[in-house]
Order: C-alpha cells, then structure tokens, then sequence
C-alpha cells in the first residue's frame, strides 16, 4: 500500500519545503523504496505557463508536456526520475475540473461546494499517483499555512489522513526559528503559533524541520517538542547549507528519514545507494579548473528564473572537476560602445531561452562576439533561435533578417511561426511542449557528446527554423545537425570551423541531473576549459576538428 507524507510550510515562505522535500525521497529512495513527490499549487492559474518570471520563476516542462512548477526540477535533479502532469497540480485546474462537471451535470441536483466538492477533488489528484505502486507519494503544498488559498488543501489533508489512517499518512511541518541578535537567542514562538494554526485546522504535524541559521540546543528542542506536542526526535534542525546538495546528507544526519521511517510503521533497510551522490558532491567541492560562463538573459536579477540552467552548470562542473562561475549579465545592458569589455575574458557564452523583444539586440551582439572570437556558445532555445539571426544578418547578409516573433514583416523570417501554430488563439498549454524526438548528424559535435544517434528532449516554443533557409546556411558551414524527422524539424544547429558554437531549439537544462548531468552541457562546459587553456587558436582548432571526426 502506498503511505503519504505531506509537506506544510509555517511562518514565513521560501523556506525550502521543495529542497526538503527532494532530500528526503532521495534518502528514502537510497533506502530502496520507489518514491516521488507531488506539488500542489493554491493558485488559480490552471498551470504556471502563463505567468512571467517575476511571478514564478521558471517553468518546468516535463516529458508528457505539461508545464509545471520549478520545484518538479529538483525532483527530478534529486531523484534521477521523470516526473509528469500528475506531479503538479493547481486551484485553477480543480476549480476547472469540478466546474466541467457541474456542467456535465455530474452533481445533478446538488449544490457544488468547497467541501466536499474541491476537497473531493484535490484527494483525487491526491491519489491518483497510486496506481503507478509507489511505496511513498510526498506531498508538498505551496504556500504557507494560514494562507486562504491554501486552506482546501490542509482540510483535503486533513480527511485524507482519517481516510488513510494516522500511520499511512504523515505531515511534516517546515518552519523558520528567528535569531534575534539583539537577545542573542533562537526564537521558537512564530513555530508555535504556526502549529497551532494546523490545529485549528485539525491536523497535528508528526514531524517538525526547522530552518535555522544556528544549531537548534538541546534546549531548544525540548521547548518545541513541549509546545508543539512532537517526540524530541522529531525535531529536525535544518541548518542553511553551503549547496542545496548537500541536505540529503544533512537530514541523513539528523535522522528524518528513519524518523520518517519510523512513524509510517515501515521498516529501515540500510542506506544501500548514496555512492553516485557523494561522488558527485566530492568533485563538485573540490575543483581541478575553473571557469567563467556569461549567461547572457533579461530576467538576470532573478535567482530562480533560470534555475535548471544553474543547476546543470553545477552538474556538468563537478562531471568535468571544474568550478563552473556562472556571471549575469542582462543583454538591455549589452550595448555598441561596451558589448567587448563586458564579454571579454569568459571562457563560454550561453543565450538564454525567452520572449519577446526586449534585450535581443543585447543578444545578438553576444553571439556575434563568440562566433567572431572563438569563444564556446550555446543558444538554447530562442538563444539558438537568436544565433539563426546574427548568422543571416552577418555572414549571410541578408538584409532585414529577423525571426517572425520580433517582426511579422521582416523580409527574411529565418525564425518563423510553427504550421500547427498559425490557428492557435489560447495561449494557455499551446506551445510545441514536451519530449520530442531529434535525429543527430554522426559527424557533428553534438553527436559526440551524446553518443546517441538519437534523443529525446523537451521543448517550449512555437517558431521554429524556417527551412526555406536551411541551404543558405549549410553553405556556410552552419549546419543542422538535429533533425526532428517526423516534421522536418532544425532542433540543433552547429557550426564548424569554431570550437564549440551550438545551437538547440530544446531544452536541455531540464533533462540534467546530479547522477546524469546533461551531456551538451558537459560538453560546452569541457570546451570552456579548453578555452581556457588557449585552446582557441586556429591551429589547435583543426586539431579539435580532426577529433571531432575520428570519434564521430
Ligand atoms: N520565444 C521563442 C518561441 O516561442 C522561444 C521560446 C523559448 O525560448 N522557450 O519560439
């Protein structure tokens, strides 16, 4: 039978419940149960797609092509698994649900309410992971107890838990103890405000984890374990880490998972796999190299807006030993007169993915310098959609070259609107989404860092390369070497006579995880080293091309 543990926050947001969550089906996942986690979302939006990143950071495709919550990146980057629509669910998609219902008549003769009606409902999505036999379905619920919008959710868990009975069904409350250094001391009474509010609500947590910037005394843990009625063992301290990678191992410590273990009555196999992640956690603290990467975007300011980008920089640094710095740089602030000083001395240039106009040209002059310069690139999606464009505008010449997306009337749309895309109206779930199928040219980089002829990736777009253009292109060596078959598609584009110049209308950063870090960004992050060696020359270059071929 499957066994739940639910995830609630107290006292304040952006404690990390995602993190701690993650960490803890890592544990019990080295332990060897099958687990994964589900996020529940109190907001009315019927997934994340539509919003901006200042809103939501960013959104997470999935294979099955739903758009998610960014949190389902770390549980995928944790647990080395796939996560699906099923992992992530919002008030707009169960509101939407009940109400296609009603009017199927399917409550025929009843008035539609929040209980039981919604609550009903969000259970359902509840369960409805079990039939894939997990032994452990983590939920976590957004937002933070006392919110309105996240009330259905605590009484769905709530009846859930009567349901299931107490031992099938656990909550874990995550809360911050404050230090105020004016009094020198932890404060542990916002954690017990905070579990009195679940207790209005009927649900007692079993287990608390507290953020805290200092080591919770024993003192301390015997105040929370009095007032908020949880055994003593049942406080877990959670001190802020040097890497996010680091808190499975830091929970191991402090004993969640058989604390966990022990109150759902299951029985604590010893740790069997955690090798791949100490390893990893080895070569990630201890650096052989080196390396800058300007991330060229315009949402830079934002930590969490290109989160899996980070994450599979910190993945492919430890796979190549290196220290991978990755520095912001917001392309409105690319301009003519200071573009060189700003680009000069990076070891790799990546374009981020994005809409709209805003900052292109800032874009454009970053691919420029890295084509001109020899310097690593990658372009992931409109970043390889912006490569297209300096490329027609600079070697191809063609005048007013552009991708439809930023002018309709361009003459040459090199980037233009995807056939199935010119009908769609709803901007809502409509993009090309999810994993699609992409054939790799045996002769080209991309190919050897694969080692695959073929691949599967996940996209979120609607232009596309327009392959009116594709032999203008190939004469110039910049040459598709992705190809999705079934529609023809360009998905990578790479450029000889450059050491590493690669283009994907994808994304890979969601497919990068710490036990299998994404193998382009391996790659790019290899040849950054490289360029770093000064490895960049012409000469070394043919050297690096003849390479290329033998492997290939
Ligand atoms: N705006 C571009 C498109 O829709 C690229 C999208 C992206 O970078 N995810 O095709």
């Amino acid at each position: 039978m499957t066994k739940y543990i639910f995830v609630t926050g107290g006292v304040t947001s952006s404690l990390g419940k995602g993190i701690i969550s993650a960490s803890l089906a890592k544990l019990l996942q080295a332990r060897g149960l099958k687990v994964t986690i589900q996020k529940l979302d109190p907001y009315i939006n019927v997934d994340p797609g539509t919003m901006n990143p200042y809103e939501h950071g960013e959104c997470y495709v999935t294979d099955d092509g739903a758009e998610t919550d960014l949190d389902l990146g770390h549980y995928e980057r944790f647990l080395n698994i796939s996560t699906s629509q099923a992992n992530n669910v919002t008030t707009g998609r169960i509101y939407q649900n009940v109400i296609t219902k009603e009017r199927a008549g399917e409550y025929l003769g009843k008035t539609v309410q929040v209980i039981p009606h919604i609550t009903d409902e969000i259970k359902r999505y509840i369960r409805g992971l079990e039939k894939e036999d997990y032994d452990i379905i983590i939920s976590e619920i957004g937002g933070t107890v006392g919110d309105i919008e996240s009330l259905p959710y605590i009484e769905a868990v709530r009846q859930l838990r009567n349901e299931l009975g107490k031992q099938n069904g656990i909550v874990i409350h995550l809360t911050l103890i404050p230090y105020l250094s004016a009094a020198g001391e932890l404060k542990t009474k916002p954690t017990q405000h905070s579990v009195k509010e679940l207790l209005n609500y009927g649900i007692q947590p079993e287990v608390l984890v507290c953020r805290t910037e200092h080591p919770l005394t024993e003192e301390i843990r015997q105040k929370l374990s009095l007032f908020c009625n949880v055994d003593k063992g049942s406080v877990i301290e959670s001190r802020d880490a040097h890497t996010i990678y680091d808190v499975p191992l830091l929970m191991l410590k402090e004993n969640l998972d058989t604390t966990v273990l022990d109150k759902l009555g299951l029985e604590k196999n010893d740790i069997q796999d955690l090798t791949a992640w100490k390893k990893f956690l080895g070569r990630l603290k201890n650096p052989l190299h080196e390396v800058r990467i300007g991330l060229i975007g315009k949402y830079i300011e934002l930590q969490d807006a290109y989160k899996s980008i980070y994450e599979s920089f910190v993945h492919a640094g430890a796979e190549n030993e290196a220290l991978v710095n990755v520095e912001s740089i917001h392309s409105e602030d690319l301009e003519e007169e200071n573009f060189e000083k700003k680009l000069k001395g990076l070891n790799g240039i990546l374009v981020a993915p994005g809409f709209g106009e805003r900052g292109i040209e800032g874009k454009l002059k970053a691919i420029q310098y890295a084509r001109e310069n020899n310097i690593p690139f990658f372009g992931i999606c409109l970043g390889m959609q912006c490569a297209v464009v300096e490329f027609s505008k600079n070697v191809l010449k063609l005048e007013d070259a552009n991708s439809g997306e930023i002018d309709e009337n361009a003459k040459h749309k090199v980037i233009h609107l995807m056939e199935d895309q010119k009908n769609v109206k709803n901007k809502g779930g409509t993009m090309r989404l999810g994993a699609w199928q992409c054939h790799l040219s045996p002769d080209s980089k991309v190919f050897t860092a694969y080692q695959n002829e073929v691949v599967f990736e996940r996209h979120r777009h609607r232009y596309e390369f327009n392959n009116e253009y594709r032999n203008l292109f190939i004469e110039k060596n910049f040459k598709p070497v992705g190809i999705n078959k079934e529609k023809d598609l360009v998905e990578i584009i790479e450029l000889e006579d450059h050491p590493w110049f690669v283009g994907v209308q994808f994304h890979p950063e969601l497919k990068s995880t710490v036990e299998t870090p994404h193998p382009l960004f391996v790659s790019f992050v290899q040849a950054a080293i490289d360029n770093k060696k000064g490895k960049n020359n012409k000469d070394q270059l043919k050297e690096v091309n003849d390479a290329q071929t033998e492997v290939g």
